[in-house]
């Protein structure tokens, strides 16, 4: 029986545990095949996952905070005072806008 060393994994097999590939055998066994498949997979969904929570958090908007989760973030950046607006331009205020309002 023909034997081949496996490239990865370093063991001598039987051909039937390699795929062939055309021309002859890959030089890596079926079985180091599949595993390197399957840690490839779960490589790529961790670094879609890290994309997909970078993304979330640049779509968040000043809407999607609560006035306490606003007040909580200025207190925890050491902001003290009063802070009032009108409930009503309240929702519809974006940052940008006010940074500008601010610096002018
Ligand atoms: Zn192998």
């Amino acid at each position: 029986m023909e034997t081949k060393k496996c490239k990865c994994c370093g063991r001598e097999l039987p051909l039937s545990e390699f795929s062939r590939n055309g021309i002859g055998v890959l030089n890596t066994c079926k079985e180091c095949v599949k595993k390197k498949k399957i840690e490839g997979r779960a490589a790529k969904k961790k670094a879609r996952d890290f994309e997909q929570e970078i993304a979330n958090a640049k779509k968040m908007r000043l809407a999607d905070f609560t006035p306490r989760d606003l007040m909580e973030e200025l207190a925890n950046r050491g902001i003290d005072g009063e802070m009032s607006i009108p409930k009503t331009t309240y929702t519809k205020v974006s940052l940008s806008s006010f940074r500008t309002s601010v610096s002018q």
